[in-house]
């Protein structure tokens, strides 16, 4: 108690003061309800019900109904929910986000605002961020909902409309974003209202790992397509795909890679000019051969094969750099997805037209009230308060976190750094004490998943492909000896605990190979280690070779990177000011990404 005090008065928050003392009142009924019968206790439902049809609000019921929630999980689940997470289940019930640290237990919080919630009969929406989620969630929290006498759905892609309106219709959903997203838009898209699924509108969404859903997925909306759209000019794609590949770098066209882009130099203009056989490329005749060639020079010489996009059954799959995960269906637009194929030699598709749209933000908006948690939210607060009108608020610990997080270790190049990596992970290894290793890509997972059996280290990888089954694997990642890779989405949401003897090698070891574009998602995987204050230990190892040091480093790097002495790969660099060029890098793709969100609502509101 006297640590949450002190937290507390850290985190400044007369706002956390409050929902401390309401926590404590919430406290106040556990021994009234402690000595309620199993009937008794479920017999607080309809009353509650009825209560509020009285016009009582939920506020006036809130200390008895979390109260009889939390009775109720100590009887059926087994948990007893502490006092930081009544706190955490007020914050979401007013509407908020609760930042909690990952292993606080932040699926047993939830469950005091969704039966509270779910009182009023008018729907509570809870989103997790892949279907093995829901399903696991919906089923293990779904023994005390039903226990209490409510109704429980999972709303699921493979199911029919009959199907996903008796999980609408249940007094708690459990669904992802996008299939949500989907059948809002299939809804609205329905000649009758009895197709629609949704019937009763949007009510309550309490939104887990709210942080990925509202910020990282936001930045694509969601889209229906129908059939194909207009004829797409194959032959001006193989011309300028042609066109630009006898270009050379740095003669015909350099590149700006800060965004994102190739531009043709005065030679390269003059080339094409005698290429296509034009008086001036840059007539305004020539427009839409000129917007190809721009497409097919980012195409050849900015996007990456198997780091951008991967090459499947004659097909260019565009690779979510957030999970590292090939996403079928979903094309670059602009044409660029068509100077794509063109490049890699595959059909080129047409362009389909859309029929319905809406963003994430846009779709969040509709409902009456919105609430979220997550480990990191704390660097989007506001965003989330100038969006979604959410107040972020950080929630202390259970127990205090005694994880040990290391300085980055900086080396010159990217094969000093796998090369110090494999070390350390051997050295972990030999010990016995578990390693989570987290890479940015699935090209990375690999490449150092081939390092490590040449150094004949046991290690499973994790591409976040397979959620059940790798949720499965990710669970024993704290075992005695384990070597796991993970790319940061793999295995989201899977408490990791720690094996036998564990604690006394020091913990789960985390080391991060490379930072994310995000400093959110950094954070996420160090708390992979050192839950419910168990010993554990993180830290990076970067490169100025990475590629988000390549790319928005700045001048000061590349020309560090030209003078260094490569016979020296395997020395640690420690200048103060490379150090700093790190989260300034961070910082600068964090608000590119900020801003590609904004003008994505921006854009859908001008079309509404
Ligand atoms: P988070 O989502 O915050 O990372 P989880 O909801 O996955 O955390 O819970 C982590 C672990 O903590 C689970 O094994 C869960 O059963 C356990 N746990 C949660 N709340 C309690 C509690 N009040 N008492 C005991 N164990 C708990
Ligand atoms: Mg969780």
């Amino acid at each position: 108690m006297a640590n949450i005090l002190k937290q507390i008065i850290e985190s400044d928050k007369k706002e956390l003061q409050q929902i401390d003392k309401q926590a404590t009142q919430v406290e106040k009924y556990a021994d009234k309800y402690a000595k309620f019968s199993d009937e008794e206790l479920q017999g607080q439902t309809p009353i509650f019900k009825q209560r509020l049809a009285d016009g009582e609000t939920l506020d006036d019921i809130l200390p008895e109904a979390f109260a009889v929630c939390r009775e109720g999980a100590k009887r059926v689940l087994g948990l007893f929910p502490f006092h930081v997470q009544i706190m955490g289940g007020i914050v979401l019930h007013g509407g908020n986000i609760a930042e909690m640290r990952t292993g606080e237990g932040k699926t047993l919080t939830e469950t005091m605002p969704v039966y509270l919630n779910a009182l009023n009969g008018k729907g509570v929406h809870v989103i997790t961020v892949n279907e093995y989620l829901s399903e696991r969630d919906a089923t293990e929290m779904g023994e005390l909902y039903k226990w209490l006498g409510l109704t429980v759905g999972v709303n699921k892609n493979e199911k029919s409309s009959p199907e996903k309106r008796a999980a609408y219709d249940a007094d708690i959903t459990y669904s992802t974003e996008s299939e949500i997203g989907f059948d809002y838009l299939r809804d609205n898209m329905a000649s009758q209202r009895s197709d629609q699924v949704l019937q009763r509108g949007l009510n309550y969404a309490l939104i887990d790992e709210v942080d990925s859903v509202l910020i990282d997925a936001a930045r694509t909306p969601l889209i229906i397509s129908g059939g194909p759209g207009i004829d797409s000019n194959e032959k001006l794609y193989h011309g300028a795909d042609s066109f630009v590949k006898t270009l050379d770098e740095d003669v015909d066209y350099e590149l700006d890679l800060e965004s994102n882009s190739a531009i043709l130099t005065d030679e390269g203009i003059h080339k094409g000019e005698k290429y296509f056989k034009l008086q001036n490329l840059y007539d305004i005749e020539n427009a839409a051969l000129v917007h190809h060639i721009d497409q097919a020079l980012r195409a050849n010489y900015v996007l990456l094969r198997d780091k951008d996009y991967v090459v499947k059954d004659g097909d260019a799959l565009i690779v979510d750099s957030f999970t590292g995960r090939a996403m079928p269906g979903r094309r670059f637009g602009d044409g660029l997805h068509q100077a794509i194929e063109a490049k890699e030699h595959v059909d080129i598709q047409q362009d389909s037209t859309t029929m319905a749209n809406i963003t994430y933000q846009n779709l969040f908006r509709m409902y009456s009230k919105l609430a979220g948690m997550t480990g990191t939210a704390r660097s989007e607060s506001e965003e989330f308060k100038s969006i979604y009108n959410m107040e972020t608020i950080s929630i202390p610990t259970n127990k205090p976190v005694i994880r040990d997080d290391k300085p980055d270790i900086l080396y010159a190049t990217l094969k000093g750094k796998f090369h110090a990596v494999v070390e350390q992970i051997k050295k972990l290894y030999q010990k016995g004490q578990p390693v989570l290793v987290g890479t940015v890509a699935v090209s990375s997972s690999e490449h150092l998943s081939d390092l490590l059996d040449e150094a004949q280290i046991p290690h499973v990888v994790l591409n976040a492909k397979k959620h059940a089954e790798e949720a499965e694997i990710v669970k024993h990642a704290g075992q005695k000896g384990m070597v796991t890779i993970a790319t940061n989405m793999a295995g989201r949401g899977t408490d990791i605990k720690l094996g036998q003897g564990v604690v006394e090698l020091g913990g789960l070891a985390v080391i991060g190979t490379e930072r994310h574009e995000s400093r959110r998602i950094d954070d996420q995987l160090r708390g992979r280690s050192g839950r419910q204050g168990d010993p554990g230990v993180s830290q990076f190892y970067l490169s100025l070779e990475d590629d988000l040091m390549v790319r928005f480093g700045g001048d000061r790097i590349r020309r560090f990177l030209r003078r260094i002495n490569l016979a020296d790969e395997d020395a640690v660099l420690k200048n103060r000011v490379l150090t700093h060029q790190v989260e300034n890098a961070q910082k600068q793709v964090e608000g590119n990404n900020a801003d590609a969100r904004k003008n994505v609502l921006l854009y859908d509101d001008v079309l509404r």
